[in-house]
């Protein structure tokens, strides 16, 4: 068996082999000391190496785990699924717990967007919602509204369209193809000199949002799909939007018929001390995109949250035709269903959106004191969020 299958075998040889090349990694750091990745098991906030030592999961994972690591309830959700519709083919069919859960995520969401689109990682949601936006401007006579607008220090994940409407540089400089061009990015809103060390959202920089305008003065609005972006920047390392901010990029969207769609997969599902970003800041977007949290990391999911306009414009043609020539094998897969089921459970029996609300200062005072340790540059925070980094020379 398996176990029999890992004694035999030299996970550190392997790893200085280079034969698992790991992502979005320093791969030949690894191969200087590969015993120190290792981890063989986890319970609640913790990893465990191989001896037995622990290790405090600062990250929730990659954000994904809130719940921690190897929930009894989650486990039993997983495993009765798998004797009971351990998969289900996902075109022209479904199942009761998938339909269930987008009936739930749906009820979580700002009301009129009413409609669940599932997916399998937040890159494959950026690139479904890119997609709907595309479709839909084209259903409606307006095709020549290609392009799309990120943002600098933006991170949508890697897939062609997340990468290119993305602003971390060394994530789009290897792979520039003509799928870059028809996008354009706003300013991001970082300027430490006015809101360094800030806690929750800076009072400065609500006139960033006016770069908008800018690109739509440049590229004229017949032209543009949709803006994309994280209402809190998660991976660059935390940046908050300065206050009204998202409402004025709202108010320039809704103007010029853009389409605003919120990049929630780090933002979505109680980080924020609220269901979603959108209800912290009170910005109604058009799309809403999730993972992680969904199924606290467990099984891979994603998707995205749609406004009922947006549905009911792909809702027309002949009847037989497949409305959205767009899905995966894995969308809604049941055992990541049943997980998100487990997991929505747990969150609202041991309110838990609103638990993280009243850490927010908690965790606040604990990061900012911080502050004057040795390369700290920055410190800034909300929700559970906290970013002690500043990586602002690379931009
Ligand atoms: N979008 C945002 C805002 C993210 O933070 C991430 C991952 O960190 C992604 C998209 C990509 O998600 P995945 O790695 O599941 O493809």
């Amino acid at each position: 068996g398996m176990a029999q299958l890992l004694n035999e075998f030299d996970c550190e040889r392997t790893l200085r082999n280079g034969t698992y090349w790991m992502p979005f990694t320093a791969n030949r750091r690894v191969k200087e000391d590969p015993a120190s990745r290792i981890i063989t098991s986890a319970k609640g906030a913790y990893y465990y190496t191989p001896e037995g030592k622990p290790l405090f999961d600062t990250l929730s994972g990659l954000w994904c785990t809130p719940l921690g690591h190897g929930h009894p309830r989650i486990v039993e959700a997983l495993k009765t699924q798998a004797e009971t519709l351990d998969y289900c083919t996902a075109f022209q069919m479904t199942n009761p717990v998938t339909v269930r859960l987008a009936e739930r995520i749906a009820g979580m969401a700002p009301s009129g967007l009413d409609h669940v689109f599932f997916a399998n990682s937040g890159s494959e949601a950026v690139d479904t919602a890119l997609k709907i936006a595309l479709g839909y401007h084209r259903l409606r006579g307006e095709g020549g509204r290609f392009r799309m607008i990120g943002r600098e220090r933006g991170y949508h994940g890697v897939g062609f369209g997340g990468m290119s409407v993305g602003g971390i540089v060394p994530n789009r400089k290897m792979f520039a193809t003509g799928m870059l061009n028809g996008v354009d990015h706003l300013r991001h809103t970082y300027n430490p000199a006015h809101m360094a060390f800030s806690k929750g959202q800076p009072d400065w920089g609500v006139e960033y949002a006016e770069d908008l305008e800018r690109l739509i003065g440049l590229h004229d609005a017949s032209t543009i799909a949709a803006v994309i972006i994280e209402p809190v920047q998660g991976s660059t390392g935390v940046l908050v939007p300065p206050v009204r901010y998202l409402q004025r990029l709202r108010e320039i969207c809704t103007k010029h018929g853009i389409l605003l769609i919120f990049d929630e997969v780090i933002t979505g599902f109680g980080r924020m001390g609220e269901n979603f970003a959108s209800q912290r800041f009170d910005v109604k977007p058009d799309m809403i995109t999730f993972a992680k949290a969904v199924t606290n990391g467990i099984v891979p999911m994603g998707g995205v949250i749609v406004s009922s306009d947006i549905y009911d414009t792909f809702m027309t043609g002949p009847k037989n035709a497949v409305e959205f020539a767009h899905g995966y094998t894995y969308s809604g897969h049941p055992l990541a269903a049943a997980v998100g089921h487990a997991v929505l459970d747990i969150m609202e029996e041991e309110s838990l959106i609103s638990r993280a609300r009243s850490l927010e200062p908690i965790l606040a005072e604990a990061i900012h004191s911080l502050a004057d340790l040795k390369g700290i540059k920055d410190i800034r925070n909300i929700g559970l969020g906290s970013g002690p980094i500043d990586f602002c020379r690379e931009f």
